[in-house]
């Protein structure tokens, strides 16, 4: 097999030729037809999560065809498509995993950050956190629900049900989430970097009724945002833009530090939160709903040995929408 590997925390990925793995028991191997690049991915890149480990394969948005099950696997069959999400594995014994938070897991390994992920032409997953995908839409079209989605609809789900939702950063998860929202009943305002005009062009044609700069005060009262930018600032500015009682939600594994805002911002019952991770019950949850909704996912192909250009350009936000690596 073949990987774009980080051997180095901040270098580049390197084309790497690796020998075929065998799937161990629980385990099974998938030939990768796409993989998501995430902004979780510069993260692993640059060191910005805790305990980095190198070697790695990043890339967690996996969709693929399994080609090898290892022993004791269930429900599952070889030429079988599977999307495999950042939850790569939980304990199943921690107090989180038996009160139905396994996002919180002691024990996790997350794909692509601390167990091998899907920047390679095979990669090997425990069988019980793939996802059989059915044979609905193309494998490029599925790979950024597999974790902008997934994220995305967890956020949304802890905004509760208030009408107006306000999104911050839009890019591949709030172009997915979006289109989720505007299917409920909702009213989707989008908060670009100010004077981005070509994302509020993207955001108004795909989900959203209001769109400007997150300087802007939107033209009503959100009832929540949720934040997917990286940047703290933007933490006081959701609260001011959300009404008494409204919920702010940091849906980002990262962000810059928050400045200190007045009390009278998070006074009235707003609520600041953060999600963390998924669960499996909202991959099944979600991806049962996607194709109900016929999301629209707006994609940049790039080849696999072309993923440093992929990860340079997402940084630089040369693209709407996600970029997809195909091997
Ligand atoms: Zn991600
Ligand atoms: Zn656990």
């Amino acid at each position: 097999m073949h990987a774009m590997v980080l051997k180095k925390l901040g270098a580049s990925l390197e084309w790497t030729e690796l020998a075929d793995r065998q799937p161990e028991p629980g385990e099974i191997r998938v030939k990768v037809a796409a993989c998501g690049v995430c902004r979780t991915d510069l993260h692993v890149v640059d060191g910005e999560l805790p305990d980095p480990q190198v070697p790695i394969i990043p890339g967690h948005e996996i969709v693929g065809r399994i080609d090898a099950i290892g022993a004791g696997v269930e429900g599952l069959r070889v030429g079988e498509r599977v999307g495999i999400p950042w939850l790569g594995h939980t304990c199943g014994v921690c107090p989180y995993c038996v009160r139905s938070q396994e996002n919180l897991c002691d024990r996790p390994l997350f794909t692509g950050y601390t167990r091998d992920g899907g920047f390679a032409t095979a990669t090997i997953a425990d069988a019980r956190f793939a996802f059989p995908l059915g044979e609905g839409g193309s494998d490029v079209a599925l790979a950024p629900l597999l974790c902008a989605g997934l994220i995305g609809w967890r956020s949304l789900v802890i905004a509760g049900d208030g009408k107006n939702l306000g999104l911050y950063g839009y890019g591949a998860a709030a172009h997915i989430i979006a289109q989720v929202a505007k299917w409920q009943g909702r009213t989707v305002f989008a908060f670009t970097r100010p004077g981005d005009v070509a994302t509020q062009d993207f955001a108004r044609r795909l989900g959203a009724t209001w769109a400007g700069g997150s300087d802007e005060t939107p033209p009503e009262r959100l009832d929540a945002a949720i934040i997917f930018a990286t940047v703290g600032d933007l933490v006081p500015l959701a609260l001011k833009a959300v009404r008494k009682g409204g919920r702010v939600i940091c849906a980002g594994i990262h962000m810059s530090d928050i400045p200190s805002f007045p009390y009278q911002l998070l006074w009235e019952e707003r609520q600041l939160v953060s999600v963390a991770n998924l669960t499996r019950q909202d991959g099944i949850d979600f991806l049962r709903l996607a194709p109900q909704i016929g999301i629209v996912t707006e994609t940049t192909r790039y080849p696999l040995n072309q993923a440093n250009r992929a990860l340079t350009d997402l940084r630089a936000g040369r693209f709407e929408g996600a970029a997809v690596l195909v091997p």
